[in-house]
């Protein structure tokens, strides 16, 4: 097989691939609890999902661990993958790359499983233009000034941080009318449940949505 066939078929292949698993894509601002809900919905109720972990050039926080929080790479290893068409999506966010991985996704999809990708706004615009039936769902935190509350209770961030978080998450929260679904994380135990119905109700096919 030469190149072209090789690339002919792969989009063959892709085609295919989008009419088995379900891929999900969940953002959100910082602090808004994306990462709860996602561990919410794949440490149990949701059989078969994957997490799709990205790959990014910043460094490790404390506790996080290679191959289970993000793959960390050098910004060479990363710039190589973008020349290759490694990455299904890729952006810089705060000076740092993040990228998903295009075969893991494909893989996952043509086995018929579904996936989850916690990725920012630039990102699912990228996954929208490949990925057309992708299912998008926003995280808003009920306002800014609760947001701020959560941020500073974390204790994590400086002042002059959590100011820049708040700057960034009113500009993300700007871009809600993209995805097709809207979660108010007010009560988690609530937001929860709305995650698991919309998640379910693609899984069960019964979804009577038309794809944007
Ligand atoms: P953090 O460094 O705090 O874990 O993530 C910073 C931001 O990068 C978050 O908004 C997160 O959703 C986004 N992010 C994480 N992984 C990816 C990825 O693979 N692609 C894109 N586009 N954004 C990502």
């Amino acid at each position: 097989m030469n190149d072209q066939e090789i690339s002919r078929s792969f989009s063959n292949h892709k085609e295919k691939i989008r009419c088995n698993g379900n891929l999900f894509i969940i953002s959100a601002p910082s602090g808004a609890g994306k990462t709860t809900l996602c561990r919410a919905v794949l440490d149990d109720p949701i059989p078969d999902m994957l997490y799709s972990v990205s790959y990014t050039t910043r460094k490790p926080r404390k506790g996080e661990q290679n191959g289970i929080d993000y793959y960390f790479i050098t910004e060479n290893d990363f710039k190589n993958r973008i020349k290759n068409g490694q990455w299904a999506e890729w952006a810089e966010v705060y000076g740092n790359y993040y990228g998903t991985s295009s075969e893991f996704i494909d893989k996952v999809l043509a086995s018929g499983r579904d996936i989850l990708l916690d990725i920012d706004f630039q990102g699912t615009l990228q996954i929208f233009d490949q990925y057309h039936d992708s299912i998008s769902i926003f995280i808003m935190p009920p306002s800014l000034d609760i947001l701020k509350l959560r941020l500073e209770s974390r204790g994590t961030d400086s002042k002059q941080i959590i100011s820049r978080r708040i700057d960034a998450a009113e500009k993300e929260m700007k871009n809600k009318n993209f995805y097709r679904y809207v979660i108010i994380n007010d009560k988690l135990s609530v937001a929860i449940d709305d995650l698991i119905s919309i998640i379910e109700k693609y899984r069960t096919g019964r979804n009577t949505d038309i794809v944007k």
